[in-house]
């Protein structure tokens, strides 16, 4: 694959170069000590080496409130809303992310395909960027390495002198054609990133682990201090539920129909008329969320649909870890086991000395 050098006092003049060609959107500071992906108007402003951004480019393909489309009962017309598919380019993206808009990809292309998302989705390039992981990052246990070049056109590793561009695709290619501030790199060695949060279990046994931990009092004890905000729900790269509602004009002559991001982890999903909920307990709700993630989805994928961001980690106000979840299920899998196999060599030393 080929790899050339960019100077970091070239990064702003690449990304003029870039907005020749579609409209950008990079990691911009938010706050102290948050980030946020927006459009760059100004690229002295993008800034490439963060730790995560608050939401992912998930809200660009999947917008969190948008409108379906307006309709008149008085003339019986509708009018659906134009989806544009202008080039656009994604500038600074971590590969959990990329991971996670490819595994919506296949979310919303299955069965009766979601030709909104599927529309945004087109004309788009996106160029990744390393990072060092923190406390709150896990997806090399869930098989994404911070390198990991899937989906990607270009991605840039950061090092000391400033980046290494590995020009993944064609398209890559095409995007730094007549951009002259680059130059050759020799060859480099792989740089190993460490991850201090792991998941105590590989990610391909996850769905073994899942088969057997559904009663699992473990769930009663991580939900104890839950509020059921949904924030988890609402951060997360790979959520993708979403309501429908009609909102009618008091003249009920015209109304539209609008969709927005909604939640498992909300006590209204899983209500019905009548007053029933099939998920009342918060308990009930976590294990839903995290069926979600690592079997319902993967049985059919055979990936798990966490892609580690550690999102839903640093914004739960409760101290609720994914990862402390996923570990307690394992040890308390392992002691049951254990407890009764020691019961069978038990009652097989029993049953031979009589
Ligand atoms: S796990 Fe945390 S973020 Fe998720 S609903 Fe409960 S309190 Fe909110
Ligand atoms: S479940 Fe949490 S760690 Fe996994 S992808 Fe969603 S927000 Fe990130």
């Amino acid at each position: 694959m080929k790899s050339i050098h960019l100077a970091p006092e070239n990064v702003s003049d690449l990304i003029r170069h870039l907005q020749t060609l579609g409209k950008v959107f990079a990691p911009h500071p938010k706050g102290d000590t948050s980030f946020s992906f927006e459009t760059v108007s100004d690229p002295d402003s993008v800034v490439l080496d963060y730790n995560r951004t608050l939401q992912s480019i998930k809200k660009y393909f999947l917008p969190p409130r948008e409108r379906l489309m307006s309709y008149s009962m008085e003339t019986n017309q509708y009018e659906k809303e134009e989806i544009s598919a202008e080039p656009r380019i994604f500038l600074g993206v971590h590969s959990y992310d990329m991971q996670a808009v490819l595994k919506l990809d296949f979310n919303f292309g299955q069965g009766n395909p979601e030709l909104n998302y599927l529309k945004r989705r087109e004309n788009c390039s996106f160029i990744g960027v390393s990072f060092t992981p923190d406390d709150y990052h896990f997806s090399q246990s869930v098989g994404i390495p911070v390198e990991d070049l899937k989906g990607f056109d270009l991605f840039f590793r950061k090092h000391e002198s400033g980046y290494t561009v590995f020009v993944v695709t064609k398209k890559g290619e095409e995007l730094l054609q007549d951009f002259s501030s680059l130059s050759d790199t020799g060859f480099e060695s792989d740089i190993s990133y460490e991850f201090s949060t792991q998941l105590s279990i590989n990610y391909n046994r996850l769905p073994e682990l899942f088969n057997h931990v559904w009663d699992s009092p473990v769930w009663e004890e991580v939900s104890r201090n839950c509020v059921g905000c949904g924030t988890c729900n609402l951060v997360c790269p790979t959520c993708y539920c979403f309501n429908v509602e009609d909102n009618v004009e008091l003249s009920l002559k015209t109304g539209t129909r609008d969709r927005h991001w909604d939640g498992c982890m909300l006590n209204s999903f899983a209500a019905v008329a009548g007053g029933e909920n099939f998920r009342e307990s918060y308990a009930e709700r976590q294990r839903h969320r995290i069926y979600r993630k690592f079997k319902y989805i993967s049985d059919v994928t055979g990936e798990p649909w966490c892609v580690g961001c550690g999102r839903c980690i640093a914004s739960c106000t409760a101290g609720i870890s994914i990862v402390e979840i996923v570990n307690k299920l394992k040890d308390e899998y392992e002691q049951t086991r254990l407890i009764k196999s020691t019961n069978k060599q038990e009652r097989a030393s029993v049953e031979s000395s009589m």
